[in-house]
């Protein structure tokens, strides 16, 4: 197997043509989603050509078929340091026996999704936006998927992409004029089915904003073409929310699709999931916020790991996120500086979280302290009648 080398993981490296299977790829296809998506890693068999794994990633292969499918495109793949048996990559996408086991608390739908459905495959949960949910599958699957119960095909429910029933609720409820295009993965459809949705939803009046939340740019940067952009930019108010976990994620091949989709107007946001041994770490998101802003991509949330059934190896404290985001604010430009949140179990959405900057509140003052822990104390503004006039 030819030797891969080691990415620094502040630096843009290139990945094609990449090596698959010891040979050298030529890059026509290397370049293609369709060949990237063909060639993905989905048995076990594919997996031990190119790595030797530990015996908790056999075992969690072997079980795989009937929780949350395999899937890793050759291009993902190759950022996988085959020395490091903790590689943040390979964390995030082969899976682990530890994916069997139950820890209380721990649930089938963490976000209480299924709870908040009027209709199959649209999410209401917040006044004026829904979540649509228009295909159960991605380019590759994360083993944390929050929504491991629907995607992929072998898990234990199945989506009913009733697109029609959520087009008519959607027209009926005149409060919502945000729309989430989730999934799966909505890039993975084709750009004529993909565009069927965009035109529909635009042809309903009170539908103002719309975005995607994709992880393609990432797992297949292939797949972002210049038709695809054409297409996507005729539906303006259009932002696409990317997730990217971690800075070696960020290729040339990732920083040339976002700028193409950039360059097409789509306001870029990143959707980060803290993870352990992933990007628990304050340099390690550093490294991540900076090349996002250099790819264009402003971070959006960093979002405490949903309590979804067998993803304790991979959850980091709440603390850990607080600390991270501690040493970002202050530190390191606004822009780089995501919102903690958690979505809160059972189902009461996004909740904000921060580091305590006000130490203490009354109705004359705040006392507040910055990035460098001075303190400073802000007077509120006292009511007219305790004021004398100023002389002119
Ligand atoms: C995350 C989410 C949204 C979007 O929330 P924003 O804070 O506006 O990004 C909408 N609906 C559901 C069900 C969600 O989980």
């Amino acid at each position: 197997m030819p030797t891969i080398e080691l990415l620094p993981e502040k630096e843009f490296r290139s990945h094609a043509p990449g090596y698959w299977k010891d040979q050298l790829v030529p890059e026509t296809d290397w370049n293609s989603a369709k060949w990237q998506l063909k060639n993905r890693i989905t048995t076990l068999s594919q997996l031990e050509e190119h790595l030797v794994l530990a015996d908790e990633e056999r075992a969690g292969v072997l079980l795989s078929g009937n929780k949350l499918a395999m899937a890793i495109t050759p291009h993902y793949f190759n950022l996988i340091d085959p020395l490091d048996p903790d590689c943040p990559i390979r964390r995030q996408v082969i899976p682990r026996i530890e994916e069997t086991l139950d820890d209380p608390g721990e649930m089938a739908d963490p976000c209480g999704e299924d709870s908040h459905m009027p209709v199959p495959g649209l999410v209401h949960r917040y006044p004026d936006r829904v979540l649509f949910l228009v295909t159960d599958r991605c380019a590759a699957y994360c083993r944390y998927c929050t929504r491991s119960r629907v995607v992929s095909g072998v898990g234990e429910q199945t989506l009913h992409l009733e697109h029609e029933a959520a087009f008519r609720y959607l027209e009926k409820h005149t409060e919502i004029r945000d729309v989430l295009l989730s999934g799966g993965d909505p890039l993975l459809l084709s750009d004529g089915k993909l565009e069927g949705i965009l035109s529909r939803l635009r042809s309903i009046k009170h539908i103002e904003f719309l975005r995607i939340g994709s992880r393609i740019p990432i797992f297949l940067p292939q797949r972002i073409t210049p038709e695809l952009c054409g297409m996507l930019k005729k539906y303006h108010p259009l932002f696409l929310s990317i997730h990217a976990n971690h800075p070696r994620e960020l290729t040339t091949e990732v920083r040339t699709a976002l700028e193409r989709l950039a360059d097409h107007g789509i306001p870029l946001g990143n959707q980060s999931v803290l993870l352990r041994n992933v990007n628990d770490d304050p340099a390690i998101m550093k490294s991540l916020v900076h090349k996002l802003l250099m790819c264009r991509v402003r971070p959006y949330y960093l979002y405490q790991c949903d309590l979804i059934k067998g993803s304790s190896h991979l959850r980091a404290s709440v603390a850990k996120g607080i600390e991270i985001i501690e040493s970002l604010r202050g530190h390191t430009t606004g822009y780089a500086v995501p919102q903690f949140v958690i979505d809160a179990p059972g189902g009461g959405g996004k909740v904000p979280l921060n580091p305590d900057y006000m130490l203490m509140k009354d109705e004359q003052r705040v006392l507040i302290r910055n990035y460098e822990g001075k303190v400073f104390e802000y007077p509120e503004a006292s009511s007219p009648a305790q004021l004398k006039v100023g002389q002119a």
